[in-house]
């Protein structure tokens, strides 16, 4: 893909975090990796996301050198980059503090195969341990956490997703947000019974094929 269509796709999807209300202001941080070109581009630090342009999105080696630009890398830059050197499979990184999802996230809870739509992002939604937001501590806490899951809570502070694209990506940061929301609502008024985890397995395997898998317009 074009690097300038790629600058769009990121601002629109940033956009779509404050429609969606997944983010306020500038909270949150989104990233693609072209990997045939060995560049990744990402977010500023610090700006609205509807007063991006696409000359704000900021270049960089897969390495954090960055190239061509005059704005800040987002401060969790050392994040997305730990998880595209771990996770051949993505291309695309997602990172808010949706509402719902930093509640379960600051009590220190992990969201349990309680409905199958968990399995849209593993057998259970994991947690990774707390450390200081932007720190070297905390990609290497998030990236020992998330092995092959599409997306993580981190504790007191929000989540992240994964995908091969920035749709796949917001896709699983929409969707644990909604299972944090139900997974909060169930616990407010009782224990949730969880799915056998043959039966979490199962589904996952289901999903795998769900959709259009392959099949394009063109
Ligand atoms: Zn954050």
């Amino acid at each position: 893909m074009e690097f300038s269509k790629i600058r769009k796709e990121i601002i629109r999807f940033g956009r779509k975090l404050v429609e969606r209300r997944l983010t306020v202001g500038t909270g949150g941080n989104l990233s693609f990796f072209e990997r045939d070109r060995d560049i990744v581009l990402v977010t500023p630090s610090g700006i609205d996301y509807f007063d991006m342009d696409p000359g704000d999105i900021v270049m960089t080696s897969p390495e954090g050198n960055i190239i061509n630009s005059y704005r800040n890398p987002t401060t969790e830059l050392d994040l997305h980059l730990a998880l595209y050197s771990l996770r051949p499979d993505v291309n695309a990184v997602i990172h808010s503090h949706s509402i719902f999802a930093t509640t379960l996230a600051s009590l220190g809870w992990e969201i349990p195969a309680f409905s199958y739509l968990v399995a849209l992002i593993g057998d259970r939604v994991p947690l990774a341990p707390y450390d200081t937001f932007g720190s070297k501590g905390l990609a290497e806490k998030v990236s020992s956490a998330i092995g092959a899951y599409k997306g993580i809570l981190m504790e007191n502070h929000g989540q992240i997703s994964v995908g091969k694209d920035l749709t796949s990506a917001f896709s699983v940061a929409e969707t644990i947000e909604f299972l944090s929301e139900l997974y909060w609502r169930s616990r407010c008024v009782g224990m949730p019974t969880l799915l056998e985890e043959e039966e979490i397995k199962r589904v996952m395997e289901k999903f795998s094929n769900y959709g259009q898998p392959g099949k394009t317009r063109e």
